[in-house]
């Protein structure tokens, strides 16, 4: 995708501006892929078989001419805005950065959060095989099979984002950035939905399969925990709009209704 055809879709009325800074990347299930440009990007210059293939050669060509085309854009815009970027990474900076990951891997609720998907391996370790086959026969309501689904899909997603939330809070407290909504605030947010489905995910192994109701049990009041942690350290989180998901677009709709 060269350069202008890049250019023209940014501005294109039809995609929401951000949409994917604040979902799961859960695009298989996502009822917003119609109105996110990183979706039809990927589906666009992915969607033959040859280049669907991920050990395909095509695949990593088109990728890096992706990367290309976007890093050439970004030199455009910051000379526009008068940024130099080569000066951004001094020695200084970078050392500066990783003390904030450091400090933002061993806040308490991060640790929680890499304890958690530890808590889910240990737990499907042995047992996925035996769970899946029992999996394939319940069929009402949400699935075994799509109740793993989901708790593997968020298993590494929370602590993912509440890193992300703790860094950008730790930068936001340093520049004493008080603006609302702040990024991670909306990093929290997704945090914490990632934690309600993953709490509802294993109700509905305990109500399919009583064998480990006590293990169950013990991962749900953990998660519980993590997630009033996490709601009492970003107190703004649940109330944080996330473009496209928490309020319908009204000039989006209008802009769509027109053409
Ligand atoms: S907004 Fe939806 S379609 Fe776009 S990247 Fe996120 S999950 Fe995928």
């Amino acid at each position: 995708m060269n350069r202008d055809r890049l250019k023209k879709l940014a501005a294109d009325k039809r995609f929401i501006a951000g949409i994917y800074n604040y979902c799961d990347r859960w695009c298989q299930r996502c009822p917003q892929t119609s109105r996110c440009l990183n979706f039809f990007i990927s589906e666009e210059e992915f969607s033959d078989p040859e280049t669907h293939d991920i050990r395909n050669e095509a695949f990593w060509n088109k990728l890096s001419g992706i990367l290309g085309e976007t890093l050439e854009l970004l030199r455009e815009s910051a000379k526009k805005w008068g940024i130099e970027l080569d000066t951004l990474g001094s020695i200084d900076d970078i050392e500066n950065i990783k003390g904030k990951d450091v400090a933002a891997e061993n806040h308490v609720i991060c640790r929680a959060a890499k304890r958690y998907s530890e808590l889910v391996e240990d737990w499907f370790r042995g047992r996925e095989t035996l769970f899946f086959e029992i999996a394939a026969t319940a069929r009402e309501g949400v699935s075994l099979e799509e109740a793993f689904e989901v708790i593997r899909w968020y298993q590494y997603f929370i602590a993912a984002k509440v890193i992300r939330a703790i860094r950008g809070k730790i930068e936001e407290e340093e520049e004493r950035c008080d603006e609302f909504p702040s990024d991670s605030d909306g990093s929290a947010k997704i945090a914490l939905i990632a934690i309600d489905r993953s709490i509802g995910a294993w109700a509905v192994i305990l109500h399919y399969h009583h064998l480990y109701a006590e293990r169950v049990l013990e991962i749900i009041s953990f998660l519980d925990r993590l997630r009033q942690a996490v709601e009492a350290t970003f107190p703004n989180a649940r109330s944080f709009i996330r473009p496209g998901f928490d309020r319908i677009d009204r000039n989006a709709l209008v802009s769509d209704m027109e053409s």
